[in-house]
């Protein structure tokens, strides 16, 4: 027999583990209705490219952990799955001339992300996001918004103790000079590179600032610092975005060495972490600005912000802070009935319960009634509708298995027993 597993690296979701992701989902819904983002939804796979030039061909996520699709034929056009949103929402913003609307255009989506890495506690092949976009505003008003909406995110959900690490990272006007000068920084230094960090010198040596291994931790804390060398412009820029952060109080600490791993970003980056947490593999979420990432996907010179928070963690997070799930929801009802044969009867009253707005069950199986209670209880119904005899006469048994009592009910009453029901049971 073969015995078949998920993939390394992925997870299955199962009944008991949902509502903790469902309550997730429906903060983060709530939340882009309240602050105007709309959804949208892109395909799970994109031609390589688009995250090779959207991402960056540097980068961690494309040179080892691209998921890429096995063409079926020699000419076939080369795909990937999505390692993470923006690069996909910037394509169809420019694919769709979405510059026609009224900017900046505020979208939303929360779905699974894919790269191909080692798994490990918090790191897994398949993973989710909640990503927020605003493309066309170039801040710095809606940087703040941004940033305190992803902050919000976790006050909401139950981890208030999240804090935004918060750096900006320059543009096309200051970044080249400063990453001439960290480059000749860290050559200088280049018997101390670990093998790792020595080959991305060459590449990307802004990476070097992202480095976990701790051999780097005393060479980056000395290195020269992005924030000291923005132009004018940046500088004007991140100082307002500070303004309006400190305005919303948002609780910021300035992080000279955030850069993220990708190429696209210009000015504000930031990334959320909880109190005490801030290793490799416990960043909450993450963003930045990508002022050049719509050109680089083939539209107009557009600037646009966003973040990514990885619901995964936040999952884990929760469970550490002990903050219990919701329970998986029960029936109100559960329709058992005399005659173990009749299926007929209990599936009907339960479709009808069911049109009516109320949350039912019927026992399908054939067996005794008494078994059939205890079903009703063991899926914790609060009710057990008993079919018998009574039927004829336009009464049915309503057994209250929370309080224990039982009493016969006529049908034309039964929906609005139960309602009460349960509404005294909600409301104490
Ligand atoms: P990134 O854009 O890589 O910073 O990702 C944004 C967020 O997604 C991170 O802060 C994590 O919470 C989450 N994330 C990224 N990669 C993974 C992964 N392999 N497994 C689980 N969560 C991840």
């Amino acid at each position: 027999m073969p015995s078949f597993r998920a993939p390394r690296g992925t997870r299955d979701l199962l009944p008991a583990e949902r509502p903790a992701w469902e309550r997730l989902a429906a903060i983060a819904s709530d939340l882009a209705r309240r602050y105007g983002y709309a959804s949208i939804e892109t395909p799970i796979f994109e031609q390589t490219a688009v995250f090779e030039r959207g991402v960056g061909e540097a980068t961690d996520i494309v040179e080892k952990e691209l998921f890429r699709i096995q063409p079926r034929s020699e000419e076939a056009e080369s795909w990937a799955l999505r390692p993470e949103g923006t690069a996909g929402i910037v394509r169809a913003y420019v694919q769709h001339g979405l510059h026609t609307l009224p900017q900046p255009v505020r979208v939303q989506y929360l779905g699974p992300m894919f790269r191909y890495d080692r798994p490990q506690a918090g790191r897994y092949r398949q993973f989710w996001q909640w990503d927020v976009e605003a493309i066309g505003d170039p801040g710095p008003a809606i940087d703040a918004e941004i940033v305190e909406l992803g902050h919000r995110f976790y006050v909401e959900a139950g981890l208030p103790n999240v804090k935004v690490l918060l750096n900006s990272i320059g543009d096309g006007a200051c970044r080249p000079a400063y990453v001439t000068e960290l480059t000749a920084y860290f050559a200088s230094h280049r018997e101390r590179l670990p093998e790792l960090e020595r080959s991305r010198l060459a590449t990307n040596p802004l990476r070097l600032l992202d480095s976990k291994d701790p051999e780097m931790a005393a060479l980056i804390a000395a290195a020269p610092r992005i924030v000291d060398r923005l132009c004018d412009a940046c500088r004007t820029h991140f100082d307002a975005v500070r303004a309006h952060l400190d305005a919303l109080g948002v609780p910021v600490r300035l992080e000279p060495s955030l850069v993220r791993g990708l190429d696209y970003y210009t000015r504000t980056a930031f990334e959320f972490y909880r109190e005490g947490a801030e290793g490799q593999q416990q960043a909450l979420g993450g963003g930045g600005r990508y002022d050049g990432l719509v050109q680089l996907l083939g539209g107009k010179p557009t600037p646009g912000i966003g973040f990514a928070l990885g619901l995964d963690r936040v999952v884990l997070a929760l469970a550490e802070e002990r903050i219990a799930a919701p329970a998986p929801a029960h029936p109100a009802v559960f329709v058992t009935g005399a005659d173990p044969a009749d299926t007929v009867s209990r599936l009907r009253f339960a479709t009808d319960l069911r049109h009516g707005g109320i949350c039912a069950r019927a026992d399908l199986g054939q067996r005794r009634l008494s078994r059939q209670l205890e079903q009703a209880a063991r899926e914790g119904a609060h009710f057990a509708v008993i079919l018998g005899d009574e039927l004829r006469e336009g009464l049915v048994q309503l057994r209250d298995l929370r309080a224990a009592s039982q009493h016969p009910v006529p049908l034309a009453d039964l929906a609005r027993e139960i309602e009460r029901g349960e509404q005294s049971h909600r409301h104490g």
